[in-house]
């Protein structure tokens, strides 16, 4: 291939929208077989919203919110947004100190003399919070019906759950259908539940064996390698911190312009509308120029 082509290649991706890293980029997504999308923010708005909360016994609703609000109030990741903002809702945010957290996991901080602890179920673990049963039901019946559910610890007692909903983008549907018309096997990876995970998948047509969740950050980037040792070419789309480490170990990393820097700068190519109907325009480009050249 002249490098030429794949200049001019370059060009018309950036009247795209799509940012591309290096010419070497389009030759690489012409052979891409497998794409791998992150759930949030990549498939969903990424906009969530807190629908409700379900505080434990000994906490009542607006002292849960306030906490996991102000917990939440340091982090980048979209929960953490929606906590935010349903806890302001309701009253001013404390302060929050000692701020830690763990991508794909949760957070942790101080709050007064509160130690707060918000996130999935083995970060809870971690810091040394254990669900009972009714617990664990309770999370499960809030799952079924569809949220994305964040348990909340404080010193040490489990506090309740906050329960949160994302839409799926009006254009991920037909994206997806394009992808698999391009012949390319789309495949959902989340760290989100198995029942939210299979109701998204569901609505933008992928199949239920190719749907993987509770998938951990270094998950992520596993699955990519197993996919690669079985001889496939993946390509990898994303935009949280959780995602960099697949993004980074993809044939072809692909950020959406709305998500993280990490994200961003792990990625061979950024797709600045957000719109997945570019991550198919991409590798029809790539296609294309490459066309061309020979
Ligand atoms: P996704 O793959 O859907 O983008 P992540 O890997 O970022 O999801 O997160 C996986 C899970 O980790 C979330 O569903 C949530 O349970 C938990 N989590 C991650 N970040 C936070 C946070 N800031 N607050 C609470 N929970 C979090
Ligand atoms: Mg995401």
């Amino acid at each position: 291939a002249t490098p030429i082509g794949l200049l001019v290649g370059t060009g018309r991706g950036a009247q795209l929208g799509i940012l591309i890293r290096g010419p070497q980029v389009l030759e690489d997504t012409r052979k891409i077989d497998t794409v791998l999308l992150d759930k949030t923010g990549t498939i969903t708005e990424g906009n969530l919203s807190v629908t409700s909360a379900t505080p434990a016994a000994g906490f009542d609703k607006a002292e849960l919110l306030a906490l996991a609000g102000a917990a939440e109030s340091s982090s980048e990741h979209p929960i953490a947004h929606a906590i935010v903002a349903a806890a302001k809702a309701v009253a001013p945010l404390a302060e929050a100190t000692a701020f830690t957290s763990a991508p794909g996991g949760g957070v942790r901080a101080a709050v007064g003399t509160r130690m707060v602890v918000a996130g999935r179920e083995s970060w809870l673990r971690e810091n040394g919070i254990e669900l009972s049963d009714e617990h664990r039901a309770s999370l499960a019946a809030a799952q079924q019906s569809g949220a994305t559910s964040i348990m909340v610890g404080v010193d040490g007692s489990f506090a309740g759950l906050v329960n949160l909903t994302d839409t799926v983008k009006e254009s991920s549907a037909a994206a997806i259908a394009k992808l698999k018309e391009l012949g390319l096997r789309p495949v959902l990876l989340t760290g989100d539940n198995a029942a939210v995970a299979g109701q998204v998948a569901a609505k933008v047509g992928i199949a239920p064996e190719d749907v993987f969740a509770d998938v951990f950050p270094d998950g992520k980037a596993k699955a990519v390698r197993d996919l690669q040792a079985r001889g496939q070419v993946v390509a990898m789309v994303g935009d949280g911190v959780n995602d960099a480490p697949a993004l980074a170990q993809a044939d072809l990393g692909i950020a959406m312009g709305s998500g993280t820097d990490v994200a961003i700068e792990a990625a061979d190519l950024t797709i600045m509308g957000n719109d997945l109907n570019q991550v198919t325009q991409s590798i029809e480009l790539s296609r294309k120029t490459l066309g061309t050249i020979k």
